[in-house]
């Protein structure tokens, strides 16, 4: 058993759909996890106990309930960012 925040997962799997959209946004390794971290900032935990198996359904219906949440979350993040990438000078 485990205790696991599935907005994590969910940030990730939208991730590089909302970069790729999102021509101001820079899609290196550094600027993903920025983008992920801060909008994981903007969304409520959803932590739930996991036993193997049994993550798929959940998953999906909190991906319904949250899909434009996350989306908005994202792409407000990928503005903070682009401000100010960490791997240039600013
Ligand atoms: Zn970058």
């Amino acid at each position: 058993m485990q205790i696991k925040n599935y907005m994590e997962d969910l940030v990730w799997q939208r991730l590089d759909d909302v970069i790729a959209t999102n021509t101001r946004a820079c899609g290196c390794e550094k600027c993903r996890y920025d983008i992920a971290a801060l909008a994981l900032n903007f969304l409520p935990p959803r932590y739930t106990v996991t036993d193997q198996g049994e993550t798929y359904t959940r998953i999906k219906s909190l991906e319904q309930q949250f899909n434009i949440d996350i989306i908005t979350a994202i792409t407000h993040a990928i503005q903070i960012v682009s401000k100010c990438p960490h791997h240039n000078e600013c």
